[in-house]
Order: structure tokens, then C-alpha cells, then sequence
């Protein structure tokens, strides 16, 4: 970095403006501490959870419910946007073998749809898996067959997952069926079906959620536009791309801003939404080989939207469907004017984005745009949603390091990373890839509120990140 550059000073210094780094900024904002900056590397705030508007259609990265059990949470977003929070009723399917399944599962649809032979097959494995239960369940393979029978799980998890996580089920962590799907069994998908799911606090069966009147990303603007009231000061556009320490105390962050240009900050405290692994990239940890065989092992999936702005008042009344074909690619599809009528401006087109989970390193990931597009065009021509020829514009946003990759043993790496960050006396590292793991925004946004916590000394700190 260029010694004649620039360099400004703060009290604290929070990289990522997503839930995480603005949770960090609300707490300290509401405990007097304004000297702050907020640094990004994108152009607008929200992260992953951000709405991009692309010719005034509106596209979150991936469709965005807002759900959560914390109440101060729920609090935060429903004070910060009010009448424009909105409750959405869940209508989501699963699409296998050209046929759409109710999700949650519900057994009457299993039966009519699957048919007779397959369902009878689905009920005797299910009882196997009771009877035979495993005490190990190390793999998400061996988790979901315990709770459901290997037909249900070869019929509804295993080709969804290994879209998402590009390996096999039998080498991604239980942990991870336990953050995704905690709490869900057979049994919880008989009583659901019966009664609903109001009150069971299972998440993934949630028959409703909240939303932004403007998609997800409006939350985190409205965030961002009350610190900035409060003297807080955001730079976007600026990658982190150097942390300097002093045996255990980090000096500075070395910054490289879109112009080219290179700035300094120096700051008495740091909070960091940076993924984990590439934090001790961009830092020189003593016993550097040991550290960065660790980070080098923690991986994580990549993601692809395709972006349509379809020219048809109605495609399909889903928020999103799953895509458990395997002989397609396409993972997830949205619709986003089922979110909120006014992600689309226009009321006779529709806002949909097709999902594709990829390694940056290999495949559709360095495809070219309009390969991209002819690919969800022709997978959703092919899904009897849409003819291509009512797509008037398409856009593809690429989102590294979308996904915190749980695969067998990866929490020994990760622990080893945890427990180096906290040497860090003036460090915090926050977040869903800060903390390399698989949280939605309520855990996101939390995380920033704890490590702020902890920061202030605040009653009950420290807490546990
Ligand atoms: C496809 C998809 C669908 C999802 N659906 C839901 C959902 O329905 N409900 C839900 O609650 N959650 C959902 N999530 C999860 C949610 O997006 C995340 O939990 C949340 O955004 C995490 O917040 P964060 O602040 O920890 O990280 P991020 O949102 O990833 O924010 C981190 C920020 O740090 C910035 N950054 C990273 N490195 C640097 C650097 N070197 N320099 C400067 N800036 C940097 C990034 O640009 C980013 O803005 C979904 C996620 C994805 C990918």
C-alpha cells in the first residue's frame, strides 16, 4: 500500500454493512458512540440481504423472508419501517419429477402425487429408519434418514442439498440439518398439516412471514439512514484488503477504494462481517502455516442469480419454489411480486430471479451473462412457467461466498480460527461468513447487537458470539 496515502481515524471501525455490521453500528449508535465508519465493498448496504433495483424492478439476492423467535429483533425491524413491514402469507412447492409438491410437506399431497407404490415405500422406510435408529449421526445424510426414511429423503432432500452445497449429502455436517431444518421430523409434518404452524416455531414451516414493502434491502437503507442521522459515516464501494496487528491489537485497515485510490483507518476498535477465512488471509497471524491451512479448509458456495423481468401480470402464485430435479440446475426460483406488489413498477410484469448455487472456481460461474440467461430461460420455459419470449430484460448478479460450507469436520478449523480471533483484544469478527455460519439475518443482525455489547461493556456482556 502507497505510504503517502490517506488515513482517517474512528472509535470504531465495522466492516460490511449488512445486518451484522449494522446491527454492531445500531447498538453502538444507541449507546452515544457516533464515531464511526461503516465500510463496504458494495455500492448500496444490506449485503446479502439487499435489494438491487435494476431499470426500477426490484430483486433481493435470493428471495428474503424475514422470520425470527427474537423478540428484540422483531422489535428492531418492525420500529424501523412500521406500516411498511408487511405480513406475507407463505405459499412455496416443490418441484420433482415434473410434478409441484406442497412445502412444507404435507402427507395427503405426498400420497396423491407420488402415488400409491411410492408412497407405501416412503411409509416402510420411515418405519425402518424408527426401528433401526443410529445412535451417530455425524452426516446430513444420516440425519435426515433417521428422522424421515430413505425415500423421503431421497425424494425430497437429497437432490435439493447437493444443488446447494455441490457435495454429497454424506460429506455435509448434521450441524448443518440442525441450523436449516431444526426441530422438524415426521411427526412435526403430520401435525402441521393437521393444525398449521402458527405456534410451533419451527421455521421452515412458517406459514407466514414479514416483508419490506420494497424488498428486502429496504430494512438495512432505513437502518443505515438513521446511524447516518446519528454521525456515522459509510464508504462504500471500499474494499478491506489488509488488516495490520501489532502483536495482538489491530493498528489499521488498509482500504482500496473503486478509483484506485487507497485509504488507511486507524481505529480503537474493530468489527469485522469479513468471511473468516479471508480475515486471516489479509492478516499476518503468527504461526501463519498453521492459520492458514485452517482458513484454506473452510469453504464456501457461490451463488448465481438470474434476474427476468418476465412481461405477464401473473407467472405463478409461489413466493419461491425448490427445484429438486436433479437433471436441472436451476435451485430456487422467486417471484418476487408475491413478496410485495411493488418490487415491480409495472403492474402487468412480473420480477422473478432464478438461482443457481455454483464454485467460483469452476463452471456457470464464469459463463457469460446471456449464457446465464438462456439457461434459467430455457429451464423455466422447460417447467411450463414462462415462454423465453416474454422475458423483455434480464440481468445476472454474481454473490461470492454466499453460502458457509458445514462439511464433515470443518468444525475443528473453525474452532481453531474462533478461538485465534478472540487473541484479538480490539477485534470482533461478526456475522454469517465472519462467523463461518449458516445464519439468517435475525442471527446476523443479533450478532452485530452482541459483539457491540460486549465493545460497551453493557450489562450481561460478554456474550458469546
Ligand atoms: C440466496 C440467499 C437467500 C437467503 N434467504 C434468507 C431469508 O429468507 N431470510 C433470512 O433471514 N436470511 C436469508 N439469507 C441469509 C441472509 O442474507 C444473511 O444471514 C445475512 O445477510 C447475513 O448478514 P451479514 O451482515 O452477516 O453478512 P452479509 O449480508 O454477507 O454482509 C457482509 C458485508 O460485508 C461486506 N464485505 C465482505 N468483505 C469485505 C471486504 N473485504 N471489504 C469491505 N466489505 C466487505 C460485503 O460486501 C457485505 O455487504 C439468505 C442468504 C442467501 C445468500
Amino acid at each position: 500500500m502507497n505510504p503517502s496515502r490517506n488515513s482517517k481515524s474512528y472509535e470504531c471501525c465495522i466492516i460490511g454493512a449488512g445486518p451484522a455490521g449494522l446491527g454492531a453500528a445500531l447498538e453502538l449508535v444507541k449507546h452515544g458512540v457516533t464515531d464511526i465508519v461503516i465500510i463496504d465493498k458494495n455500492k448500496t448496504v444490506g449485503g446479502l440481504a439487499r435489494t438491487d433495483i435494476l431499470d426500477s424492478v426490484r430483486f433481493d439476492i435470493g428471495p428474503h423472508r424475514f422470520f425470527t423467535r427474537n423478540k428484540e429483533v422483531n422489535k428492531i425491524w418492525h420500529d424501523t419501517l412500521g406500516e411498511d413491514f408487511r405480513s406475507v402469507s407463505r405459499l412455496t412447492r416443490i418441484f420433482y419429477k415434473k410434478r409441484y409438491f406442497n412445502y412444507p410437506l404435507k402427507p395427503s399431497d405426498i400420497i396423491i402425487k407420488l402415488g400409491l407404490l411410492e408412497s407405501l415405500d416412503a411409509i416402510f422406510g420411515f418405519i425402518v429408519a424408527q426401528i433401526s435408529r443410529k445412535n451417530e449421526t455425524i452426516t446430513f445424510e444420516d440425519w435426515i434418514i433417521r428422522k424421515f426414511g430413505r425415500k423421503l429423503y431421497e425424494t425430497f432432500f437429497k437432490a435439493y442439498t447437493e444443488k446447494v452445497w455441490g457435495i454429497p449429502c454424506n460429506q455435509i455436517s448434521a450441524e448443518w440439518a440442525v441450523r436449516r431444518i431444526k426441530g422438524l421430523d415426521a411427526l412435526e409434518i403430520i401435525k402441521n398439516s393437521l393444525w398449521g404452524s402458527r405456534n410451533n416455531g419451527i421455521k421452515t414451516l412458517a406459514s407466514e412471514f414479514d416483508y419490506p414493502v420494497l424488498g428486502a434491502g429496504q430494512m438495512y437503507n432505513a437502518i443505515c439512514d438513521r446511524l447516518l442521522r446519528s454521525g456515522a459515516q459509510l464508504m462504500l464501494d471500499s474494499r478491506v484488503v489488509r488488516f495490520n496487528r501489532k502483536d495482538n491489537i489491530i493498528q489499521s485497515v488498509d482500504i482500496l477504494q473503486s478509483d484506485g485510490g487507497e485509504i488507511g483507518i486507524t481505529a480503537k476498535q474493530f468489527f469485522s462481517s469479513v468471511p473468516l477465512a479471508h480475515f486471516f488471509q489479509m492478516l499476518e497471524p503468527e504461526d501463519a502455516s498453521r492459520i492458514n491451512a485452517a482458513a484454506g479448509a473452510l469453504k464456501y458456495r457461490d451463488h448465481i442469480t438470474v434476474e427476468l423481468q418476465v412481461a405477464r401480470e401473473a407467472v405463478f402464485p409461489d413466493q419461491w419454489i425448490y427445484i429438486h430435479s436433479p437433471d436441472m440446475q436451476i435451485t430456487r426460483i422467486a417471484n418476487y411480486n408475491n413478496f410485495s406488489r411493488a418490487m415491480s413498477q409495472d403492474n402487468r410484469k412480473t420480477a422473478l430471479s432464478a438461482e443457481y448455487f455454483v464454485f467460483k472456481d469452476l463452471g456457470l460461474w464464469s459463463e457469460p451473462d446471456k449464457f446465464l440467461i438462456d439457461l434459467a430461460a430455457g429451464e423455466l420455459e422447460e417447467m411450463g412457467l414462462i415462454k423465453k419470449c416474454e422475458i423483455e430484460k434480464a440481468w445476472v448478479v454474481r454473490e461470492p461466498e454466499a453460502y458457509p460450507i458445514y462439511q464433515v469436520g470443518f468444525q475443528e478449523q473453525r474452532s481453531l480460527l474462533k478461538s485465534r480471533v478472540e487473541e484479538y483484544l480490539n477485534f470482533y469478527s461478526i456475522g454469517r461468513a465472519g462467523m463461518h455460519k449458516y445464519d439468517n439475518q435475525d442471527h446476523a443482525l443479533m450478532s452485530g447487537i452482541s459483539a457491540s455489547r460486549n465493545y460497551l461493556k453493557s450489562e450481561g456482556s460478554p456474550y458469546a458470539l
